[in-house]
């Protein structure tokens, strides 16, 4: 008899979820949990909270279709609001659990969070599923990933490399272990969140209007859009339009789904090649592999460098300028007065998505426009952003400030351009009021 605590990270999915589907085959009962860390709640030296109202509201639909799916397979979620350290532990003796089961996340802090609960000796299997390559199935080991993202792209696809099938949601839960005491010890420790989340309005000028059925949060809502996306054969367009700047369908908007995990890269995959067989493959079909390629390349990144990518140089031994409070409030509130920098910093934090060509923008523009500090603009998006995602976010802004591995060094955007090729006839910009 064993009952095994699964505990829920950035995967609220039952489908293609192989930790999870692991910890039920193992289990004879089984605890789903996820834990509400006050480090996600607390002041960034840089002035503001660390998760913004939108990527709480986004988080907490998750919770909240992931609560019920569960129901609806006779078992439940249950909540922790704490430090996971103390919490699972502390909920693990509770139940008799002799494991805790949970994805592997490649990221300092995460690391750090599994270590200590190894250290307190509770027993932790970590299971690596959020890339679409798993990279057991490379043909590098990780130490030896390229350096450059065009090198390991082009040995991948001469090697041929296919993400994994993945799997479909377990039919049949393990039941529940006696949940007496735990709601006994939970009594009174409900979350202050719904303030912050309730205290945003819907905005139409979104390019992720998340508040529209449509575009909830969810597994099936993430299911749903996807295949409304290839419905409506968008992938045929994507090539042509993903440097747009505002609307829906520019392009594919599965990053927000991907960053709580209520969709795997390669259930999108696999839909994606479905597609290409029954109405052709092309650029766009293409692209759409390419771009996941990205979010795997930054992952391997973590597994080979690890917390060498969050030093303030980065991998570089550059000096990080001196940070100026008031130049970086002015970006992070759009005042800066470059108007397509503006425009882009008032659709972050009005709507908590952004477009890729806009974050490159307005990144690029603190970095090397009003040399400030890299990490304070990956912590603002870290806030802001509703798709955050710990590899994606450092990895891009440690390529646009040329600290990562990038041979050329950082890269420029300059905006005046940016806005001629991008925003030609101001539309966007005035969508946003800067001009
Ligand atoms: P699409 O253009 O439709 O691309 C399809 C998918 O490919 C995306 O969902 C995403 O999973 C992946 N992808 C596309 N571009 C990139 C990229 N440059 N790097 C990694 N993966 C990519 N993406 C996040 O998911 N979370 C972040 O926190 C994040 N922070 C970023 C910070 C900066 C400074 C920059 C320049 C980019 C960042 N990105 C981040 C990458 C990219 O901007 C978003 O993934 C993309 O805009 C999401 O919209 P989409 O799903 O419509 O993308």
């Amino acid at each position: 008899m064993s009952t095994i605590v699964y505990w829920f990270r950035n995967d609220l999915r039952l489908a293609d979820n192989v930790a999870f589907a692991k910890a039920c085959q193992s289990a004879t009962r089984l605890l789903p949990v996820y834990c509400h860390d006050p480090a996600q709640d607390v002041q960034q030296p840089w002035g503001f909270a660390r998760t913004g109202a939108h990527r709480k509201r986004w988080l907490n639909a998750h919770l909240r279709d992931i609560t019920n799916q569960l129901k609806a397979l006779g078992s439940d979620l249950v909540e922790l609001h704490g430090h996971p350290i103390e919490q699972l532990p502390m909920l693990a003796k509770v139940v008799g659990a002799g494991a805790i089961v949970c994805e592997e996340i490649a990221a300092p802090e995460e690391q750090a969070q599994v270590a200590a609960l190894r250290g307190a000796a509770v027993q932790v299997d970590t299971v690596w599923q959020s890339s679409m390559l798993h990279p057991d199935d490379l043909p590098f080991s990780p130490t030896e990933l390229p350096d450059v993202f065009s090198t390991f792209r082009n040995l991948v696809e001469h090697e041929s490399i296919l993400p994994r099938a993945p799997l479909a949601a377990p039919s049949k839960l393990p039941p529940l272990p006696d949940l007496t005491q735990v709601y006994r010890q939970l009594q009174g420790s409900e979350t202050q969140d719904s303030q912050t989340i309730t205290n945003i309005t819907a905005d139409a000028r979104s390019s992720f209007p998340y508040y529209l059925p449509a575009l909830a949060g969810g597994e099936g809502a993430a299911n749903a859009h996807l295949a409304n996306y290839l419905a409506r054969k968008l992938p045929h367009s994507y090539k042509a339009t993903r440097n747009g700047l505002t609307g829906v369908d520019y392009s594919s908007k599965f990053s927000p789904w991907l960053a709580t995990g209520a969709i795997s890269a390669r259930q999108i995959y696999s839909e994606l090649k479905r597609f290409e067989t029954d109405e052709g493959a092309n650029e766009g079909t293409y692209w759409l592999w390419f771009e996941l390629l990205w979010r795997d390349y930054f992952r391997c990144l973590h597994l080979k460098y690890g917390r060498q990518l969050y030093r303030a140089g980065g991998l570089s031994v550059q000096a990080v300028p001196a940070h100026d409070a008031d130049k970086f409030q002015r970006w992070c509130r759009g005042e800066t007065g470059q108007p397509l920098v503006d425009a882009g910093m008032r659709e972050l934090a009005a709507t908590g998505y952004l477009s890729n060509r806009m974050r490159q923008i307005v990144a690029s523009y603190l970095i090397h426009d009003l040399s400030g500090d890299w990490r304070a603009g990956a912590a603002w998006f870290e806030s802001q952003l509703l798709d955050f995602d710990v590899y994606s976010n450092q990895g891009n802004w440690l390529y646009i400030a040329g600290r990562g591995t990038d041979p050329r060094g950082g890269r420029r955007f300059n905006p005046v351009k940016q806005a001629q090729d991008h925003d030609p006839d101001g539309e966007y910009q005035r969508l946003w009021g800067v001009v």
